[in-house]
């Protein structure tokens, strides 16, 4: 058996003061054909991350509507894990050695967690490229036969894949009944399948990370980690991963502050079970921080969790997310429906939620990072303008309310049609 999820209880209901009653009455009317649906979702890591970020949510809701939803983990190992996080760096454009000793020791892998799945599923949804062979090694097996569906869910961008990763992956991909990608412009040309979906991931407005809290509290929490309230903060919420550049965002930060003498820096990373990478970019990170005590290099073993996270984001004057490559980035929303304005890399699904000069500025470059983190703090009123806009843009857009009508919709568009049938699903709006 994979290891399943602990869940929380999430009641849809709850949602009507933050969505309306409308958008429930919708999403009631797509779940009642599918009462009793038996959906499991499947990846890499229980915590840590955006995937786990979602599914935390998600997998509740769908119970919430009668569906009979589950989240298990695939097993790993130290090894497999580095291998995966290889393959992430090069389907997001990095160069790597793709060796056969390397392909071998994914496959096995995922064909043991093929072998411990248990139960009956009508719609499986496999998460990322750590168990996307999964399905592969099921061929006659009750798990795929119908009226099973399999629909691969890409949260990272292939823009740029490595070619030679990609096309080891993609006969892998589209063996599934479906796919769901974050953007359009993520799918490589060369994917066939019939199914392309494409909706961005969401934050939960409920979750104990984005729920409102008073600012006493936040004031508390933020002194208790050392960093003064009275003065600016600038703040970027992320693993420890290349990717997020906590290194450039240390160069911003020691710019911006030759003009504003006063400000601090808040880099909140969690590790995760699956990054194996994530303490090699602490290290690099706690060297380039060079014992300055304006900047707080803290992670979830400082006991930085969801709450610490959310106080972070309020107090955050500048939040910015400097990435170089991003899937979404649901820090992003995290920060805007706080109402705080957002400094993003342009990048990926950063390009969806801030719109350039509304909610937060889009930058190119570390000094270019700086510079709108300066106009923002040298002008509060129009920071918060800019994060009402933000709040408003993740309130249409990027709650869990949203994701929950794309998925709804998949799923009863793929029960109704025979899986030799080659309509290609319009993706929800
Ligand atoms: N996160 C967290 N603690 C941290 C760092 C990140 O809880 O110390 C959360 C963050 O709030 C967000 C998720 O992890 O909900 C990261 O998702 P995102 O899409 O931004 O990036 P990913 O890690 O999936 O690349």
């Amino acid at each position: 058996m994979l290891e399943r999820v602990p869940l929380l209880e999430k009641e849809l209901g709850d949602y009507a003061d933050v969505v309306g009653e409308e958008v429930l009455s919708e999403i009631a009317r797509l779940a009642e054909p599918l009462r009793g649906a038996r959906i499991l979702h499947i990846n890499a890591t229980p915590y840590g991350g955006g995937v786990a970020e979602l599914l935390a949510t998600h997998v509740p809701l769908l119970r919430s509507l009668g569906m009979d939803a589950e989240w298990q983990v695939m097993h790993g190992s130290d090894e497999f894990f580095a291998i995966t996080k290889h393959v992430h760096n090069a389907l997001q454009g990095a160069e790597i050695e793709w060796t056969a000793p390397m392909q071998r020791a994914y496959l096995e892998r995922n064909l043991d967690n093929a072998l411990a799945i248990e139960g009956e599923w009508d719609f499986v949804v496999i998460h990322d490229p750590q168990p996307a062979a999964i399905m592969s090694f099921l061929h006659d097996s009750h798990l795929t036969r119908e009226p099973a569906r399999w629909i691969w869910r890409c949260h990272i961008d292939l823009t740029a894949a490595n070619p030679a990763v990609w096309e080891f992956f993609r006969p892998f991909v589209e063996q599934h009944h479906a796919s769901v990608w974050t953007m359009p412009e993520f799918v490589p040309p060369s994917l066939k399948m019939d199914r392309i979906m494409h909706a961005p991931p969401c934050i939960d407005p409920l979750s104990v990370k984005n729920l409102e809290l008073p600012s006493p509290f936040c004031l508390e929490i933020t002194k208790q980690y050392g960093i003064d309230p009275n003065r600016p903060i600038m703040c970027q919420v992320s693993r420890y991963d290349p990717w997020k550049d906590p290194v450039g965002v240390i160069e911003a930060f020691r710019l911006v502050r030759e003009q504003i003498p006063d400000v601090q820096l808040v880099l909140a990373g969690s590790m995760a079970t699956d990054d194996p990478e994530g303490f090699r970019l602490w290290d690099e990170t706690e060297a380039a921080r060079a014992g300055d005590r304006d900047i707080h290099l803290l992670s979830n073993l400082h006991q930085v969790g969801a709450v610490q996270i959310n106080a972070f984001q309020r107090m955050a004057d500048v939040t910015v997310q400097k990435s170089l490559r991003e899937g979404f980035g649901l820090t992003v929303s995290e920060a805007l429906w706080k109402g705080r304005p957002v400094v993003g890399g342009r990048a990926g699904g950063i390009k969806l939620q801030i719109r350039d000069g509304f909610d937060g500025y889009l930058v190119d470059s570390i000094e270019e990072c700086a510079q709108r983190t300066v106009d923002l703090l040298a002008d509060p009123d129009n920071a918060a303008k800019m994060g009402e806009n933000g709040r408003e843009h993740v309130r249409q857009n990027f709650l869990s309310t949203r994701e929950l009508i794309d998925w709804l919709t998949l799923f009863t568009s793929l029960a109704e049609s025979g899986l030799s049938e080659s309509t290609g699903v319009a993706p929800p709006s």
